[in-house]
């Protein structure tokens, strides 16, 4: 790519997050299937409907991953366009790209190894960000939205895809239930990788609420910062810009 390399943070928690993304890579997108009843592709048709992203513009899908988001984008943006899909981990990057390419999407995809933290993008250079399930990854939240902001074009729209916290109390029970007890058996049992879906839900649960996340976009500048809650607020997508 024409971005160049970033050398990885060896931080603490940068390094947890590589272990548990390099032993999950290979099997992440059945996992992810299994593990949400296959809604995680609304969760991600939805982003994209929102992103309002046009033949022609520059994407950037942040903590990417697999590509799911990446590989819509392609086809949105056409041959005019550029996406990047960047992500920390290069096993996770190394899985997205070969999906990518057997799925004949070629030409328009970049594929950059970064830290959200730091990005190696230049200034006003994306009409679209999105990250998904990545923020509750990354250490210094802050610190990576403000990055996301530097990199995004005036006009251009941030779009952070996460869990959240159920609206109902009922709901919020079953689904704490469902993920310390039911997830790390499911990841044991079809990854032969307990601890990673371990931390999974020990991460869903740390991750800042709607609310809170909202605020903390906001304190890092982007304006008109609003959200909607998915599947009952297990999931819920926000939105920022920048002027
Ligand atoms: N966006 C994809 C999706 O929705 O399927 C992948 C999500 S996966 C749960 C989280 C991704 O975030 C992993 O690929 C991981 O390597 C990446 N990640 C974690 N910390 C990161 C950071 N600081 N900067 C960039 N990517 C990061």
């Amino acid at each position: 790519t024409h971005f160049g390399y970033q050398t990885v943070d060896k931080e603490k928690k940068v390094s947890l997050v590589g272990g548990v993304f390099d032993s999950v890579a290979a099997k992440y997108d059945v996992m992810n299937d299994v593990m949400s009843f296959g809604i995680h592709r609304l969760w991600k048709r939805q982003t994209i409907d929102s992103s309002a992203a046009r033949k022609g513009q520059r994407i950037l899908d942040l903590a990417g991953g697999t590509g799911d988001l990446a590989a819509r984008f392609s086809r949105i943006v056409g041959p005019e366009g550029q996406v990047v899909l960047a992500d920390i981990n290069a096993s996770m990057l190394e899985v997205g790209r070969t999906k990518l390419q057997d799925m004949g999407i070629v030409g328009n995809v970049d594929y950059v190894q970064a830290n959200a933290e730091e990005l190696p993008f230049p200034d006003d250079h994306f009409d679209v960000i999105t990250i998904a399930f990545g923020l509750r990854n990354v250490t210094d939240k802050d610190k990576a939205l403000r990055s996301m902001l530097r990199v995004l074009k005036p006009g251009g729209r941030l779009l952070v895809l996460e869990f959240s916290k159920p609206e109902q109390e009922l709901l919020n029970q079953a689904y704490d239930f469902y993920s310390f007890n039911i997830l790390p058996q499911m990841g044991g049992l079809i990854a032969n990788d307990k601890e990673s879906y371990q931390y999974l839900a020990e991460s869903i649960r740390m991750h800042p609420d709607q609310e809170t996340l909202k605020n903390l976009m906001q304190a890092a500048g982007f304006e008109n910062v609003d959200y909607q809650n998915m599947t009952g607020g297990i999931v819920a997508l926000h939105r920022g810009f920048k002027f």
